[in-house]
């Protein structure tokens, strides 16, 4: 019998669906298979696996991308601060608030404020920002998404208000992370930061990219092994893609194929994960998210930053919806849900553990 099959029996049983105890031999088998049925058959079973939790729904997340400067040089992406090339923006407090209540208007029930590492944006003027989110919408999820800072900043946005966390291990190969980041950057301190998080009590999420330069198969599947330990409540996977102005513009994007089997393995591996569908997915493939969704992906991350701006969050070339207001690329994201097979869901979509 098929490895996939035998060992997901009981994942894909509800209602507990519980995750299958892959060995590393199998993950690394999966993460390299180019069979296409065994291949169907993994995203088979962590479409079962999601189904189990979370039924078909696909939850909303409302992305304000409130800053492109950043302090730090990491070399795969487009608003590192070595890009002179490029135009910086921060979106006023008043401006942040606007985001908000224009996804209010449109049924988003959870606010992502993702932005580069500012230093502008002190512990202070964060958690004012979060308290003036938190008033105005009591029952929202805030979502912060704004790099590494000490447990005291962390404890300090939590007490202020905020729910989650999104920063993406990026890779949990040392010595890859060493190559994708400027030294004075360092792996131990990203994991510390997520350990802190989930401390704390954040939703947390962790993730990396697909195919970013010198990543190999093990590097994948550490990555796999590190989501086992953390045990994060989001999985953020999406395909690195060059970006003109930084070092690695001549290095190739990573695969739908690659990014695929890797939100299989982690919906298998965390079977209450939410795992979006990612708009760098979207980017290399129009039916890249489509695609995810039936891979066990469960979120999407539509844009609610003021049009003008949109272009300017510039982390790889050619990024989709960056023309698009929020209420089209609404529609067009719950059209495509549908299209697929999915159901589009408002409410916040709390991890279910
Ligand atoms: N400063 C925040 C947010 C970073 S941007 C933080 O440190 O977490 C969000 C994510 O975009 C990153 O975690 C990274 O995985 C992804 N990203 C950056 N550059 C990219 C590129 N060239 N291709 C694909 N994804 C990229």
């Amino acid at each position: 019998m098929n490895a996939v099959v035998e060992r997901t029996q009981a994942a894909s049983s509800p209602p507990c669906g519980e995750a299958p105890r892959f060995t590393e031999a199998e993950l690394l088998r999966f993460i390299t298979t180019e069979d296409p049925e065994e291949t169907e058959e993994l995203f088979a079973a962590a479409r079962a696996v999601r189904e189990a939790r979370y039924g078909r729904a696909v939850y909303f997340r409302g992305l304000i991308e409130f800053t492109n400067y950043c302090k730090n040089d990491c070399l795969y992406c487009g608003i590192r601060c070595s890009n002179r090339a490029l135009r910086r923006y921060r979106l006023s407090f008043e401006e942040i608030l606007q985001c908000c209540r224009m996804g209010r208007l449109l049924g988003f029930r959870t606010f992502v404020l993702q932005g580069g590492e500012d230093p502008y944006f002190t512990d202070e003027r964060v958690c004012g920002i979060v308290r003036a989110i938190r008033r105005e919408f009591p029952d929202y999820a805030i979502t912060l998404s704004i790099g590494e800072r000490g447990r005291e900043s962390y404890e300090a946005f939590f007490r202020a208000g905020a729910n989650r966390y999104l920063l993406r291990h990026e890779t949990a190969n040392d010595e890859h992370y060493r190559k994708l980041h400027p030294a004075g950057m360092s792996l131990a301190e990203r994991k510390h930061c997520l350990f802190v998080l989930k401390d704390i009590g954040f939703q947390v999420g962790a993730g990396c990219m697909t195919g970013s330069p010198f990543q190999r198969p093990e590097d994948l599947l550490e990555d796999l092994l590190f989501l086992r330990e953390l045990e994060p409540h989001m999985v953020g996977i999406g395909p690195f893609i060059p970006h003109a102005d930084t070092p690695f513009a001549s290095y190739p994007a990573g695969t739908v194929a690659q990014t695929l089997k890797m939100i299989a393995l982690s919906r298998l591996l965390l079977p209450g994960a939410l795992i979006p569908a990612t708009t760098a997915l979207g980017t290399i493939d129009p039916q890249g998210r489509e695609k995810a969704f039936r891979a066990g992906a469960n979120v999407v991350m539509p844009n609610l930053s003021p049009v003008g701006v949109r272009k300017l969050y510039s982390l790889y070339d050619n990024k989709i919806c960056t023309g698009d207001e929020a209420a089209g690329c609404l529609l067009c994201m719950q059209d495509r849900i549908r299209g697929s097979g999915f159901e589009p869901s408002m409410i916040r979509g709390d991890f279910i553990g």
